[in-house]
């Protein structure tokens, strides 16, 4: 979608525990820092992180990007389990005020909660809890939760027994959350709502130490953390192992003994199916994180085949704009045995603040973030692949200056089908009105660019690469913003 027309998702979360073993070697502030930073694609807002050295927990929340929020900390600060969040603002302003993990004194302790994802039905659970009498300091729907979270479920007197709550909040609460939650027990509790709209998967982290073993000495292998994340791009960077997602509705409990699953919370709504959300696989997630066991780069890869099957052309190269469609420009190109070549530069200095109130400093925007490559344009029949159109303001600036540059024929493809309708699960996708697709067909809209042709990628062709590789056998996903049918039903 060409860099300025994205999308933005609504946050990450990450929380890890030092196994036993390794209790009094190692403190987990840089783990969760690094794993933060691995995470900012998701949330550059705000930042925040909790952490426990089984007394006390100490708080670091701020403004900014992972880096800036926690420069004044040192490495070795104190705590052995704890939970981190990158925020991006749906529902709540920009504020300090909404920077998580939010932490609450309850009956059972302090608890600390990150949360990814937006309620669909937060206006009547904020409703309800004033009416209870309960005093709310945020916009945020992830204090919502949080308020839930506290409560004693109806007609139990279960103490501390968190599963009996966390099930309380998924009855109650609808799509979407992913979740981690610190409690004064020292215990991370993560949790996926029964559709799985947003991601979650678990990890650990093994450490080499050698033992004496005779004359020589042994490397062993040693558990030393285990670790829940949005993205298992995250494992990566520091050097940890994916285990696997955390399944819609399940319950997982992390500490020092290790990761135990708790079990599963069903859906409420019959002839429903699970809704994990696509666009992570189109645009949101890092393609180096696994889903549904499948690297997110070979699905986009796979929507370029798809793409190239669906609306073959004649044409001399295939490009992409930087940082949007790489992996599917390249499965186009592989597909239709067009060659990939770059169109475009990106300098890399420009700064991510840079603004575009309007259609004259967008189009200023653009060219300043990026040269074209002429030689590779000049007289070429091009075709460009982006992963979405939302708004569609940026494509005619990159449209002119493939023009400006002597493009012989231009014809658009987009991997994604088009995006008609908001989505209200953590994604800011505008309104129904501001979404160029509800204006033009494709058609129309190649005419009204200016391009020689213009195509999106079937529903089907989505569907069939997301699944092509899948290890698991979930019963669908949400395309809510493609289909304009939800997973659970609006109420506001
Ligand atoms: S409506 Fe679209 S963006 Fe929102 S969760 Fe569903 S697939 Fe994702």
């Amino acid at each position: 979608m060409g860099n300025e027309d994205v999308l933005k998702d609504s946050c990450a979360v990450f929380g890890c525990s030092v196994s036993r073993e390794c209790l009094n070697e190692t403190n987990v502030f840089s783990t969760i820092y690094l794993g933060l930073i691995a995470l900012q694609h998701r949330g550059q807002e705000s930042s925040g992180m909790v952490l426990s050295d089984g007394k006390e927990f100490s708080v670091k929340k701020g403004m900014g990007l992972v880096d800036s929020v926690y420069a004044d900390v040192t490495p070795n600060e104190k705590g052995y389990i704890g939970i981190g969040h990158n925020r991006y603002s749906t529902t709540g302003k920009s504020l300090v005020l909404n920077c998580q993990p939010f932490v609450v004194h309850s009956n059972y302790g302090k608890i600390a909660v990150a949360h990814n994802g937006e309620l669909v039905n937060a206006g009547k659970i904020r409703k309800s809890l004033l009416k209870q009498g309960i005093g709310l300091s945020t916009e945020s729907d992830s204090e919502l939760i949080t308020q839930l979270l506290v409560q004693e479920p109806p007609g139990e007197q279960n103490g501390v027994d968190w599963v009996s709550r966390i099930t309380n909040l998924m009855q109650i609460a609808e799509c979407s959350f992913s979740c981690v939650m610190l409690t004064s027990e020292n215990e991370i509790f993560a949790f996926r709502d029964p559709f799985g709209n947003r991601p979650l998967c678990i990890g650990e982290l093994s450490k080499n130490t050698s033992i004496e073993c005779g004359e020589s000495k042994k490397v062993c292998r040693q558990l030393s953390m285990y670790i829940v994340s949005s993205e298992s791009c995250a494992f990566t960077s520091i050097g940890a192992a994916l285990i696997r997602d955390v399944n819609p509705g399940e319950i997982i409990r992390i500490c020092p003994d290790g990761i135990q699953s708790l079990g599963i919370v069903g859906r409420n709504k019959e002839d429903s199916h699970s809704a994990f959300c696509i666009f992570e696989y189109v645009y949101f997630a890092r393609p180096d994180s696994f889903f549904e066991g499948q690297e997110v780069y070979t699905v986009r890869k796979e929507c370029g085949r798809q793409l190239a099957l669906e609306s073959a052309v004649e044409a001399d190269v295939v490009s992409t704009i930087p940082d949007s469609a790489g992996p599917a420009a390249r499965g186009f190109s592989e597909k239709s045995g067009i060659p990939y070549e770059d169109v475009f530069i990106k300098n890399r200095y420009i700064g991510r603040t840079f603004i575009q109130p309007n259609s004259a400093d967008r189009k200023l925007g653009i060219t300043t973030k990026f040269g074209t490559l002429n030689s590779n344009i000049k007289g070429n029949r091009i075709v460009l692949i982006d992963d979405s159109i939302v708004r569609g303001n940026t494509m005619p600036h990159v449209i002119e200056m493939l023009k400006n540059a002597g493009a012989k024929e231009i014809h658009i493809r987009i991997a994604s089908p088009p995006l008609k309708h908001p989505c209200f699960m953590g994604i800011n996708i505008p309104t129904k009105e501001e979404l160029i697709a509800n204006d033009y067909n494709s058609m129309e809209l190649a005419k009204y660019w200016g391009v020689d042709s213009l195509v999106y990628l079937s529903l089907d062709g989505l569907t069939r690469a997301v699944k092509k590789n899948s290890s698991t056998k979930q019963d669908g996903h949400c395309m809510s913003c493609l289909t304009g049918k939800y997973p659970v039903q609006l109420q506001w």
